[in-house]
């Protein structure tokens, strides 16, 4: 570590990588690790020049003192700007870019942190409620606080109501103090916002996970374009399938473990009786790997399914259990599918890929014995971008298929 001299700005520290993580920064990657720096210890949320080996300053970034990734690129060799600034201007780009691809909904993902490069920054907005998260030191900043609220009054006016989150996990990562909730602007902390034409309950204080599943929004849509007859939407959380299934099939029942999921599952479907082909869905609490093996021995059969678990792979190592996890599922709710069926199987983990979750559905059809065509290979819907030089940004799968 040196403090910058000659063609550097003076006062702002110089870290060397090695030779891979310059490849990586070069190939538009923002990301550099702690075991590719020439040093073992970074500064705590600092902006710091990113050299070469060769001393060639090549990116600019804001630094962490404890994760992993020490250092996370903002900008060019010659970047000057200040980081209020900077950030009002990308939040700006961010909710522009929401306008412009954002079709049937006013709740959608406005920033998404490296995808937006804002990296360390999360806010989605939920109708007139907006909730913040701040992943990295260097984001958890006052004055970056304040720049967030004002940019998001501009666009979105001064009625708006700005909550923050804390993610107890991450903030541990990060060595920042336990978050519980915290209201920047307004006072509200719920509402309801709308998703192709269906009403949701929203509710930043509720409990750990709070908030929907924005990402699958377009995916909702499309399982609608397939779904018929009979339906289990299985791992349905807060009914975002079975809503959408419950506007075109006869019989809709959702599976989730968590009861105050279910509740709000419910309490959405209430919402919207009257866009619902059917006024009541069941919703069952239970363990869906026990569930799906009672119901396949029972031979209780449906015309479509919704797989849609949490992430079984957060990291590489956990990828091969989570494959067989995959293929468990897959395997019950292939046989469980009248023909003509349709299955609507998803992954949200970026450790397992497009290729491995093809296989592991390719796998689960032999073992079932059945033929599945695969209508569509979607993703994440646009408000969560995926950059093609950022293969992190990309994670959600969700394959609609046909069963005979
Ligand atoms: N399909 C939902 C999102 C699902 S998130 C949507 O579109 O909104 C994953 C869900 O799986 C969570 O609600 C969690 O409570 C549930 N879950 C996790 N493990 C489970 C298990 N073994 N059995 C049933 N549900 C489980």
């Amino acid at each position: 570590m040196s403090k910058a001299s000659g063609a550097s700005t003076p006062g702002i520290l110089i870290v060397r990588i090695n030779g891979r993580a310059a490849a990586r920064i070069r190939s538009g990657h923002p990301w550099v690790y702690r075991s590719d720096l020439s040093i073992s210890e970074t500064p705590r949320a600092e902006i710091v020049r990113i050299a070469d080996e060769k001393g060639r300053v090549l990116a600019t970034g804001l630094s962490s003192s404890s994760s992993q990734i020490a250092l996370r690129v903002i900008g060019g060799a010659d970047f000057a700007e200040e980081l209020p600034g900077w950030l009002t201007q990308r939040v700006a780009a961010g909710a522009a870019y929401r306008r412009r691809w954002v079709k049937a909904s006013d709740a959608y993902r406005v920033v998404f942190s490296e995808a937006d490069a804002l990296p360390g920054l999360i806010i989605d907005r939920y109708n007139d409620v907006f909730a913040l998260q701040t992943l990295t030191q260097a984001m958890d900043r006052e004055d970056l606080r304040q720049a967030a609220v004002s940019v998001l009054k501009a666009e979105f006016g001064n009625n708006v109501h700005i909550v923050e989150r804390g993610e107890a996990r991450i903030r541990e990562l990060e060595e920042l103090p336990p978050l519980e909730l915290r209201q920047l602007a307004g006072d509200k902390t719920r509402t309801i916002f709308m998703m192709n034409d269906l009403q949701f309950h929203y509710d930043a204080a509720a409990g750990q996970k709070s908030g929907a599943f924005l990402d699958q929004r377009e995916n909702y849509a499309a399982a609608a374009q397939y779904a018929h007859g009979e339906a289990l939407d299985v791992f349905c959380y807060q009914g975002g399938f079975a809503l959408h299934l419950a506007r075109v099939c006869s019989k809709v029942t959702g599976v989730d473990a968590s009861r105050p999921a279910l509740e709000v599952a419910e309490a959405n479907a209430e919402l919207n009786v009257a866009k619902l082909k059917i006024p009541e869905i069941d919703w069952i609490e239970a363990n869906a790997f026990d569930l799906l093996k009672d119901y396949a021995a029972a031979k209780t059969m449906y015309d479509t399914i919704v797989l849609d678990p949490p992430a079984f792979a957060k990291n590489k190592r956990a990828a091969d259990a989570a494959a067989r996890g995959y293929k468990e599922l897959n395997l019950r709710a292939l046989k469980m599918l009248r023909p003509g069926g349709v299955l609507i199987t998803n992954s949200c983990s970026h450790h397992v890929s497009e290729g491995d979750f093809s296989e592991m559905l390719a796998s689960a059809a032999i073992d079932a014995k059945r033929t599945v065509r695969i209508l569509e290979k979607r993703g994440q819907a646009k408000d969560h971008p995926v950059v093609a030089t950022i293969p992190e940004t990309s994670y959600l799968k969700c394959f609609v298929a046909v069963i005979a």
